[in-house]
């Protein structure tokens, strides 16, 4: 069995989003990268949100207006509470509203436990949790503002939080984001059972191992790689656009009555694979 291939990922219909408009965070690299695309591809107007590489987002722009779509950049951090409010609002006055939030900006900060440092612990958290709360917060204030479109959505607005199978799995050296992904979790179905009587979609992604520049290297030598599969029952790394996929849909109105629920696309990652054989 190969390591690294699989056959290509159908195509989701052309209009799945059309006239809708979609924030993704993070969206000038790896997993947000491609879900900012993937969104374009089905018909959202789109923001591109980054906060270091304004290049990589300028492309990611390009890209979307290559094939006919709408998108702009625009550089938040969204740990910083007045950016992502200008965010928003500059979202409102250029695209008129927001239907989907894509929260997916995220870093690690690794460290065994005794060394982290208090900047490498609050760093993730802010921008792994108290990011998404930030851009959850100002999208669920226009969703509710607005209210249901009928011809555009049957929801009001759909949040999707990308949190990781480490919302489920312990990771050593990683308390910091582990944590931050726990509580990706509890905000995510906090805010769906708070807001669906208000039609509001609010749900996850988890993704295992993607081939992203996050965790390169644990995946760009064969060796490495050959390693990181061993954990993944159905046999290979994920690629940034089966999230994206997942993303697209569960933002979607094929999957209207998909409410606080955590989608793992994780090739198996989350079920104790070292219990395949014995145990
Ligand atoms: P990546 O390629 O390193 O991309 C991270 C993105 O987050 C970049 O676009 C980065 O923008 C942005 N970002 C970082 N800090 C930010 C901030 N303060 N404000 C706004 N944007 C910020 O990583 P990735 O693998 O695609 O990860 C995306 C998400 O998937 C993360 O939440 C991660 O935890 C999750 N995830 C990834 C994997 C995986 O295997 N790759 C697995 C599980 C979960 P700049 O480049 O401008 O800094």
């Amino acid at each position: 069995m190969g390591v690294t291939s699989h056959d290509s990922i159908p195509s989701l219909p052309a209009s799945l989003l059309t006239g809708q408009k979609a924030l993704v965070t993070g969206a000038n690299s790896g997993i947000g990268r491609a879900t900012a695309i993937k969104m374009g591809q089905v018909g959202a107007d789109v923001v591109v949100n980054y906060v270091e590489d304004e290049e990589a987002a300028k492309e990611v722009v390009s890209e979307i207006e290559d094939f006919g779509g709408r998108a702009y950049a625009h550089r938040a951090d969204v740990a910083n509470e007045d950016e992502v409010v200008t965010m928003l609002e500059a979202m409102v006055d250029r695209f008129q509203t927001i239907d989907i939030l894509v929260a997916n900006a995220g870093i690690q900060r690794d460290a065994p436990f005794e060394n982290m440092t208090i900047s490498e612990w609050q760093r993730v958290l802010d921008v792994n949790l108290t990011g998404q709360f930030l851009c959850a917060r100002e999208a669920i204030k226009e969703f509710v503002r607005r209210g249901v479109v009928p011809g555009t959505s049957n929801s009001a607005g759909k949040i999707i939080c990308i949190s990781s199978v480490h919302q489920l799995i312990p990771w050593a050296g990683r308390a910091n984001y582990t944590v931050s992904k726990s509580g990706v979790q509890m905000l995510m179905e906090t805010l769906a059972q708070e807001f669906s009587s208000r039609k509001i979609r609010v749900n996850a992604v988890a993704p295992g191992a993607i081939r992203t520049p996050m965790n390169r290297p644990a995946w760009e030598t064969p060796e490495a790689e050959a390693s990181l599969v061993e954990m993944i029952p159905y046999g290979r790394v994920g690629d940034p656009e089966e999230i994206a996929t997942a993303a697209a849909l569960l933002a979607s109105d094929l999957l209207d009555y998909v409410v606080g629920t955590t989608l793992y696309v994780d090739g198996g990652m989350k079920l104790f694979p070292e219990f395949l054989h014995g145990g």
